[in-house]
């Protein structure tokens, strides 16, 4: 079932600026954007910045960035939650007026009936019953004016005409209280959809030991926006028992609130890698080739690129796999002497006398020459190719070792497995 189309919905994606965005944080950003772009709604980004020692300049720009790197958009804002500081003691005032709030001791609490229950409705948990006899009136406003955080966000959803509340489960027990405001305020509440909790593969609560926790770690372990974001909305949402891949397109075809699931969701990273794979071997060879340089900061990385699309998962494995083209070979002592010992440099020594004749210098040709070095010195064949990979790459892995000499080149090949003969 696809999201039905209800052009008058409005989420909201509302985060605290503490930092880097968390990878918890962007999958409520994804849901919210995926519920208002699959329904022809709108999604507001409010930066919850009341705490005006965290909110700084930078963890708003980390937020923003992250979100730019998702492609994640919104239709309104980013509304500051500390400007409408002027709003939320309006609304206090009304309720102290009212007699649905009273000072004490200076602070402002809302009155809670001793009796009786709020329920709040729930899409994904169904109704989720609080009893009033275990929530005490609670504070809306310090002793100094300032209106505390269930207000203001009960005060700007109803003023920004939110009718979907999206968010982690973390805030369902602040939810009975937000009800309540907007009850005393003489508002219905809006639907509610609260996530579930996300896990490591360990089933502790996701951190940094897990691997990277937040959007810019992604990024700079070298996955992709689009494995990222089909990967987080499978953090809690699937659409059968089968399907893994979905595009951009399908998932704000697909996605539906009603389909997320009510227990925890795990962070795999291995996972994630393992998507990440299969996005990057879907790119286009220039596509891909341009993130990389981009990734890497160098450039005419094309052949290279070719060679190695099918070995990496991530933007990050190409360089360890291919630096070795541009920067020579790497320096691995344990390669060295497992391969270039006496009997491996003898075998080398073949290899570079059939190389130094091979015509042309291509991949079919040098395949065959170094074939009949093999079966002439009646050798299992990495007893010979890994001896040539050591010289021209440092390491025992490398893309195939016979594109690997034909991008070289003859004269770079035979300079390196010279090197390697005069130095080993
Ligand atoms: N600012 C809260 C957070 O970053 C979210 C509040 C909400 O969505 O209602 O966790």
């Amino acid at each position: 079932m696809s999201a039905p189309a209800n052009s008058s919905l409005v989420d909201r994606f509302a985060p605290s600026p503490t930092g880097q965005l968390h990878i918890g944080g962007a999958r409520t950003a994804l849901y919210n954007w995926l519920v208002a772009r699959g329904s022809g709604g709108k999604m507001i980004l409010r930066i919850e910045d009341t705490d005006r020692a965290r909110s700084t300049k930078e963890n708003v720009e980390q937020i923003l960035d992250a979100l730019e790197w998702l492609d994640i958009d919104w239709d309104e804002g980013p509304i500051s939650q500390a400007a409408a500081d002027g709003r939320h003691r309006e609304v206090l005032a009304q309720l102290l007026e009212s007699e649905h709030a009273y000072e004490f001791e200076g602070s402002t609490r809302l009155k809670v009936p001793d009796e009786g229950s709020t329920t709040v409705h729930d899409v994904i948990r169904g109704d989720v019953t609080f009893q009033h006899e275990n929530i005490d009136d609670f504070t809306i406003a310090r002793s100094d004016g300032s209106p505390l955080y269930n207000l203001a966000v009960a005060v700007d959803d109803l003023d920004s005409g939110v009718t979907h509340v999206v968010r982690g489960e973390d805030h369902l027990s602040n939810t009975p209280r937000q009800v309540m405001i907007l009850n005393a305020l003489g508002h219905e509440p809006p639907v509610y959809a609260h996530l579930p909790l996300l896990h490591g593969p360990d089933g502790k609560k996701l951190s940094k030991r897990h691997g990277a926790a937040s959007v810019q770690e992604l990024r700079e372990a070298g996955y992709v926006p689009e494995a990222v974001r089909n990967y987080l909305a499978l953090l809690g949402w699937g659409y059968d028992d089968k399907q893994t891949l979905f595009s951009t397109e399908e998932l704000k075809e697909l996605f539906s609130l009603d389909r997320v699931s009510k227990s925890s969701a795990v962070f795999d990273e291995q996972k994630l890698r393992w998507m990440n794979g299969t996005y990057l071997r879907e790119l286009a060879p220039a596509d891909l080739t341009e993130r990389l340089e981009k990734f890497t900061g160098r450039d005419g990385l094309a052949d290279a690129v070719e060679l190695c699309r099918e070995k990496i998962q991530t933007l990050a494995d190409f360089w360890p796999l291919a630096g070795f083209f541009f920067d020579g070979p790497a320096d691995d002592p344990k390669a060295r002497e497992k391969f270039l010992d006496e009997e491996g440099r003898s075998r080398l020594q073949a290899a570079r006398e059939a190389l130094a004749t091979t015509e042309p210098f291509d991949t079919p040709s040098i395949e065959a020459a170094l074939r009949e070095v093999v079966t002439r010195l009646d050798a299992k064949p990495n007893k010979v190719f890994q001896p040539i990979r050591v010289a021209i790459s440092g390491t025992t892995i490398s893309p195939g070792i016979f594109e690997s000499l034909e991008l070289l080149g003859r004269e770079e090949s035979l300079a390196r497995i010279d090197s390697a003969l005069s130095t080993s």
